[in-house]
């Protein structure tokens, strides 16, 4: 199966920041109709993900697909999308498939003497990868700066391989 791309409604600001940063091609959109989203997710092939149930209503009566996010909890919403999807493990992050969480932008390797946004010191000299986003040059590297978020990871890990 090809890596899905998704499209989010204004509800889903923080799970659109995890999918990104899992890798997945997300929008996310703050201010757009419910026409607009269902339109956008057909001619884009994007799966349409909402909290809302008239969004998701309207979806399933249109030609494009959609998930209803089941719960409030996060890492539930998220294993649910990534089991809809047939995906079974998550790579730990940053890696090459990382999109920005700021911007969807894809993000490359970067060379850390060549940083054109300054790091603290201390990090700088601990780290060897770090990547930055091609379009907004938000930095990410390996480490405390996404270890919650690769815990995040291994707790949706152990739920999809349960
Ligand atoms: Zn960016």
């Amino acid at each position: 199966m090809n890596r899905p791309k998704f499209i989010v409604d204004c509800m889903g600001g923080n799970i659109a920041k995890k999918l990104r940063i899992m890798g997945f091609d997300t929008e996310f959109w703050l201010d757009a109709s419910d026409a607009f989203l269902i339109e956008r997710s057909y001619h884009e092939h994007m799966l349409l993900v909402t909290r809302d149930r008239g969004l998701y209503l309207r979806v399933s009566k249109s030609s494009t697909k959609g998930l209803l996010l089941p719960d409030e909890d996060e890492v539930k919403n998220l294993v649910f999308i990534l089991e809809r999807c047939d995906i079974k493990h998550i790579n730990p992050v940053p890696n090459l498939n990382t999109r920005c969480t700021i911007c969807n932008g894809n993000i490359k390797k970067l060379d850390k003497t060549r940083l054109s946004n300054p790091i603290p010191k201390k990090v700088y000299e601990k780290i060897n990868a770090i990547y930055e986003c091609s379009k907004c040059s938000k930095v990410y590297w390996e480490g405390t700066h996404v270890e919650n978020i690769n815990k995040l990871i291994d707790n949706i890990n152990r739920l999809l391989g349960r």
